[in-house]
C-alpha cells in the first residue's frame, strides 16, 4: 500500500501516519518527494484495510498493491486450478462441464424424467433445487429435504453428480450428506457466514454472482470460502440487474475472460437464469464457450410449460439435447482456431 500525502501535509502529519501504520503492526517507508510525500506500507500479508489511515489529517490518497482476494487471484496462483467434484473436472482443460436439470425439484417422478433427459443429451451433472430461494413468499419454496432425496436418487440411477443450492447455514450437514456440490445462488452471494461455513465444509461450490455484485465484490466472495481452507470453488456468471427489461438479466460475458486473466478459479455461465427467455439460451450458452467458459447450468424441464418455477427459460427435452450436441460441435471448430 501506499500512502501519498498532500503538498501541504506537515511533518506532524506524516508523522501520525507513520505512527498509524506501525499500530497496525506494518512497517511504515516515508518516501520524500520534492512536490510531495508518501509513505511506502510494507510488511503486510494481503490487503489491508485503509479506513483509519485514509481519514488521516494530510493523506491525499491511498494507493492498493494488493488486492483484497489474495487467495482467489493469481498474483498468488498463478497456474489455472481445476476443481474436481465427484468425478466432474472444471477447468482441467477438456471439454466445457454441461449442468443441467430443472430449476425445483418437484416430484420423484418430473425429477427422475429429467434426469434421464439430460444424461441421455449427454450432461456431466444434474442439478434441482430443493431449498428455493423466491422473491414472494407466495410461490413455491421448494420440497426441501423431500426434494433432495429425489434429487439423490435421479442422480443414482443415472449415474449423474447433484448440485443444489444452500440458502442457510442449518441445511449445510444434510445437503452435504446429499450433494456432491454446494451451490451459493445470487441473493446469498455476500451472505459471509454462510460463505465461512461452507468453506468450513470442503465440499466442492458453485459460487453465482451477485445480481448487482462488481467483480471485486464477486472475487472477494470466493476469498471468503478459500480463506476458511477451501479451494474448491467454481464461478459463476448468471447475469447482473441491469436497466434493461426486456431480458430477466444482462449476461456479462465479458466477465469470463476478465476473471480468466484475474483469477486461477473456473468461470462458468448459467444463460437460463441471465436470460429468462428459453429462446435466447442456447446463443448464449454457445457465447459463453466462445468466450472460454469453463462450462454451463442450463435449465431442463421434461414439460417447461407446467414448471413450478422458472418454466420460461427452461429447455424441453430436443432443445437441450439439440443445445448439447451443437456445443460439442463448435468445441471441434475452436480446437481448430
Ligand atoms: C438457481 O440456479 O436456481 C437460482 C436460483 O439461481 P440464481 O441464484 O442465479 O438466481
Ligand atoms: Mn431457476
Amino acid at each position: 500500500m501506499l500512502i501519498v500525502m498532500h503538498q501541504s501535509a506537515t511533518n506532524a502529519q506524516v508523522q501520525a501516519v507513520t505512527d498509524a501504520v506501525k499500530a497496525m503492526g506494518l512497517t511504515a517507508e516515508p518516501i520524500p518527494g520534492s512536490e510531495r510525500t508518501a509513505i511506502g506500507v510494507l510488511g503486510n500479508q494481503g490487503y489491508v484495510d485503509d479506513a483509519t489511515i485514509r481519514e488521516l489529517p494530510g493523506v491525499r490518497e491511498v494507493i492498493h498493491v494488493s488486492k483484497p482476494y489474495k487467495l482467489v487471484s493469481r498474483d498468488f496462483h498463478p497456474e489455472p486450478s481445476i476443481v474436481e467434484a465427484a468425478g466432474v473436472k472444471f477447468g482441467d482443460g477438456q471439454s466445457p462441464v454441461i449442468i443441467a436439470g430443472p430449476c425445483s425439484v418437484e416430484s420423484e417422478e418430473q425429477m427422475l424424467a429429467a434426469a434421464q433427459i439430460v444424461k441421455q443429451a449427454g450432461a456431466q451433472m444434474l442439478r434441482g433445487g430443493a431449498f428455493k430461494p423466491r422473491t414472494g413468499p407466495h410461490s413455491f419454496q421448494g420440497l426441501g429435504l423431500e426434494g433432495l432425496k429425489y434429487l439423490r436418487q435421479a442422480g443414482d440411477a443415472v449415474a449423474l453428480p447433484v448440485i443444489t443450492e444452500v440458502m442457510r447455514i442449518e441445511q449445510l450437514e444434510t445437503i452435504c450428506h446429499y450433494a456432491d456440490v454446494l451451490q451459493i445462488g445470487a441473493r446469498n452471494m455476500q451472505n459471509f457466514d454462510l460463505l465461512k461455513e461452507v468453506g468450513k465444509t470442503g465440499h466442492p461450490v458453485l459460487l453465482k454472482r451477485g445480481m448487482s455484485a462488481t467483480i471485486e465484490e464477486f472475487l472477494s466472495a470466493a476469498e471468503y470460502i478459500l480463506a476458511e481452507g477451501n479451494p474448491r470453488v467454481i464461478l459463476c456468471e448468471r447475469g447482473i440487474r441491469t436497466f434493461e427489461r426486456a431480458t430477466r438479466n444482462t449476461l456479462d460475458l465479458s466477465v469470463v475472460p476478465l476473471i480468466r486473466e484475474m483469477s486461477h478459479l473456473p468461470i462458468i455461465v448459467d444463460p437460463s437464469h441471465a436470460t429468462g427467455r428459453r429462446n435466447l439460451v442456447s446463443p448464449m450458452a454457445k457465447a459463453a464457450i466462445v468466450v472460454g467458459a469453463h462450462g454451463i447450468m442450463v435449465e431442463v424441464h421434461p414439460d417447461p410449460d407446467k414448471a413450478l418455477c422458472d418454466g420460461a427459460q427452461s429447455l424441453d427435452g430436443d432443445s437441450f439435447t439439440k443445445l448439447v450436441a451443437e456445443l460439442r460441435r463448435l468445441e471441434n471448430l475452436l480446437e481448430s482456431v
